[in-house]
């Protein structure tokens, strides 16, 4: 268990995380269920202007990717909440040192220490590793 950390503290911040993340899901998910490309290809048996077309995609590419994102978010959060009730909350999976308060403060869900965020970074070139 990482020492002096407050968990009600940062289970009430993981909470409200959780929450704000859930609704990011819930606004995007109608906006990629609902491709105008799809629905409209009988109404139009013409194809629309080819800009259109690319910039819808882009659009639905976004989102889902933004939606992807947002459920490895929740995962984490998840699993922050399993260590708060295993009291394995704020030590890094890695190296099993404390994560720092600071750092959990911005990242509550954050599953390693900075220097160890920071050489997965560097050996899998995927930001969202941290
Ligand atoms: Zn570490």
């Amino acid at each position: 268990m990482a020492k002096g950390l407050n968990y009600d503290y940062f289970e009430r911040k993981l909470k409200k995380v959780r929450e704000a993340v859930l609704q990011e899901i819930n606004d995007l998910e109608p906006k990629v269920g609902e491709n105008p490309l799809e629905s409209g290809e009988e109404t139009t048996p013409f194809p629309t202007h080819i800009a259109d077309i690319a910039d819808v995609e882009s659009r639905l590419d976004r989102d889902s990717y933004l939606i992807s994102q947002y459920s490895k978010e929740l995962k984490d959060i998840d699993a922050a909440h399993r260590k708060i009730v295993e009291k394995t909350y704020g030590i890094c999976e890695d190296c099993g040192s404390n994560i720092g308060n600071e750092r959990l403060k911005a990242i509550p869900y954050a599953r390693y220490c900075k220097s160890c965020a920071e050489s997965r970074e560097k050996k899998s070139w995927r930001k969202e590793e941290l």
